[in-house]
């Protein structure tokens, strides 16, 4: 079960965290722990790749940094083009001399979608050149299906966010950690 793998590489925490936006949450997701171990991502991918049997695109793009490996590997195990979408200036961009047909079909590759931000924008890019784009896949699902083009994940995991005032977890008085520290950062 890829849960699984995600839990015991740490790519997936589950107890009190405070996130960067101030957000409380029960859980925590950092694919780059699962990514470490080229085995482990290979059989995590798979399960996109599985997943996508039925789907004709010609190229896959993952917006960096975290789609970058997903979408070599996803390359590599569907014999696919593969390349990446960066920031310069704020905005995503194709650089490096890469470029797109028009008419190319795309699936974009992520490590995690959550509110789909960096996969808009890498859509936007997509689309703007010309592209057609079929869908994203990823290894984790957080999306709670709000994002707009099909999703094929490795696994869904639903993730509680709560504000500060309104966390159940604060209420019980667990103590919050910070993700990445694993320190405690404060009791409450
Ligand atoms: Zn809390």
């Amino acid at each position: 079960m890829l849960i699984d793998i995600l839990k015991e590489t740490g790519a997936l925490l589950e107890g009190h965290f405070l996130l960067s936006s101030g957000k409380h949450s029960d859980g925590y997701v950092q694919c780059a722990k699962l990514l470490m171990y080229p085995d482990k991502a290979e059989k995590a991918i798979k399960l996109i790749v599985d997943k996508l049997k039925d789907i004709d695109f010609d190229i896959v793009v993952g917006p960096a940094m975290g789609g970058i490996i997903v979408s070599y590997e996803l390359g590599r195990q569907t014999g696919k083009q593969s390349i990446f979408v960066e920031r310069e200036d704020g905005e995503m961009k194709l650089r490096r001399g890469f470029t797109l047909e028009k008419g190319q079909r795309v699936l974009i590759a992520e490590d995690v979608v959550t509110t789909g931000k960096s996969s808009y924008e890498a859509i936007k890019v997509v689309e703007e050149l010309g592209g057609e784009v079929v869908g994203i896949g990823c290894i984790v699902d957080r999306s709670s299906g709000n994002i707009k083009y099909p999703i094929y994940s490795g696994v869904k995991i639903n993730i509680n966010t709560y504000e500060k005032e309104e966390c159940t977890l604060c209420k019980q008085n667990i103590p919050i950690v910070k993700p990445g520290s694993r320190k405690i950062v404060e009791f409450l």
